[in-house]
């Protein structure tokens, strides 16, 4: 009796698992809608290395996933940092808009370094 209810961790559980189930499946069905390459770079994956290769949002709205997919796009790791850390800068460029606006590189060769051989901590 006293153990009806679920503890705080237990429910914290649960969602997790949720979440990781619904993940899963928004994975596999983007997986199965586009041909297995990175929208950026256009790297071709084979399903040894599709892994690597990570369903973007392209609203950055996770609970947006509808079923034709049109919020999808498949991203490698790589390219999938990137897309968030321009955000982010995005974020900060509008946050202070002090300066002159300076035309911003798409691509910086040292983001792009970083983003290779850094240990990932931002992607989610
Ligand atoms: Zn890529
Ligand atoms: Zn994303």
């Amino acid at each position: 009796m006293s153990n009806s209810k679920e503890t705080s961790e237990e429910i914290l559980d649960r969602i997790r698992h949720e979440h990781q189930q619904h993940q899963a499946g928004y994975r596999e069905q983007a997986l199965k809608m586009y041909p297995w390459i990175c929208g950026r770079c256009t790297r071709e994956f084979e399903a040894k290395k599709v892994r690597e290769l990570t369903v973007h949002h392209k609203d950055h709205n996770h609970d947006n996933n509808p079923a034709d997919g049109s919020n999808w796009e498949l991203l490698c790791i790589y390219c999938h940092d990137q897309e968030h850390m321009r955000e982010v800068e995005q974020q900060r460029a509008e946050a202070k808009p002090s300066g002159p606006t300076k035309p911003t590189l798409g691509h910086s060769p040292f983001a792009a370094l970083a983003g290779a051989f850094g240990d990932g901590k931002t992607k989610h």
